[in-house]
């Protein structure tokens, strides 16, 4: 399978995911690439967690402007239109509706853009139409740039907007220097979550040592493999009481993945995740910035060695 993922831009991309939701993949993309900056590397972090993007309140950054993406609908011309059904019979998403004869009405909160009923539509009576699905914002500072991708409320079309903000991350990559870039990913194992890992070389799989945690850091592993994608695991919430800490190691074992990272429970991680600060940067002695240095450390090495 390796040969479909094509790397798309020099700069080396780690995708931080996870599986489960709640284990704490934003709070380590952001401390990585707080982290990664503040040792001199020029790092993009890109939130692709398009349906709750939390990158910049953790770094404490305003977003403000952004650029709309919008997707295709079809726009009916309806004295074109023969009523033949053509588009009706097409839609995958079942987003067209209509007897024989008539126009046929659009349910466009259904509708994924893939303009196969205009490709269908003889007299051409389908015309471009053009929906709003969210934003993408752009925020640069000294040595570190954010990218967010942001689905609009009620809009179902999440992988439509990761793969937008993931496009957007190339284009900038291909015309800003950056030494590596971060994607945070969605929590899950769906369409939207396999956009940023498509184009990453590497995956950090950040999962808790929770039955839940380890059920689906399998899933991930799963997509990772099965998208030819190098994958390492950081086990959060390491010595939480009562947890599967062996479980998860032996599971990460027995499928030939390193754990990269224990991050110790830690109220100062809570405590920096609350004021917007990483924790790397406002008490790195703590024991999860501790933790979460040495992963730091490791993965600098590994860049500068040219591994990632
Ligand atoms: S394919 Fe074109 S002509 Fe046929 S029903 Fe659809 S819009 Fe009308
Ligand atoms: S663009 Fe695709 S999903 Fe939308 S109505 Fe046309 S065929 Fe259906």
């Amino acid at each position: 399978m390796k040969e479909l993922r094509k790397k798309p831009v020099e700069t080396p991309i780690i995708a931080v995911t996870g599986g489960k939701g709640g284990t704490g993949k934003s709070t380590v993309a952001v401390n990585l690439a707080a982290g990664l900056s503040a040792r001199g590397l020029k790092v993009m972090l890109v939130d692709v967690d398009v349906d709750g993007p939390s990158c910049a309140t953790l770094l404490g950054v305003r977003l403000e402007g952004g650029e709309e993406v919008k997707t295709f609908v079809p726009k009916i011309e309806a004295s074109k239109c023969t009523g033949c059904r053509r588009c009706v019979e097409i839609c995958p998403e079942h987003a067209l509706v209509g007897l024989q004869g008539q126009v046929p009405k659009l349910f466009e909160e259904l509708c994924s853009g893939c303009k196969a009923c205009q490709l269908v539509c003889e007299p051409k009576a389908i015309e471009n139409g053009w929906k709003k699905i969210g934003n993408i914002y752009t925020h640069r500072t000294n040595g570190l740039g954010l990218i967010v991708g942001e689905l609009r409320p009620t809009e179902p079309r999440s992988p439509v907007m990761a793969r937008a903000t993931v496009m957007k991350a190339l284009e900038e990559l291909k015309t800003h220097k950056y030494d590596v870039a971060i994607l945070d990913t969605a929590p899950g194992v769906h369409n939207a979550v396999a956009q940023p890992l498509w184009v990453a070389d590497l995956a950090l799989a950040v999962t808790e040592p929770t039955p839940l945690g380890t059920h689906d850091l399998n899933f991930i592993l799963d997509l990772a493999r099965e998208l030819g994608l190098p994958a390492e695991v950081v086990l959060n919430k390491a010595d939480i009481p009562g947890g599967l800490r062996e479980e998860a190691l032996r599971l990460a074992r027995e499928r030939g993945v390193e754990v990269v990272a224990e991050i110790p429970l830690d109220t100062e991680l809570l405590r920096s995740y609350m004021a917007g600060e990483p924790l790397v940067k406002v008490n790195p002695a703590s024991p999860a910035g501790r933790a979460l240095g040495a992963l730091i450390q490791k993965i600098e090495s590994r860049l500068k060695g040219g591994e990632v």
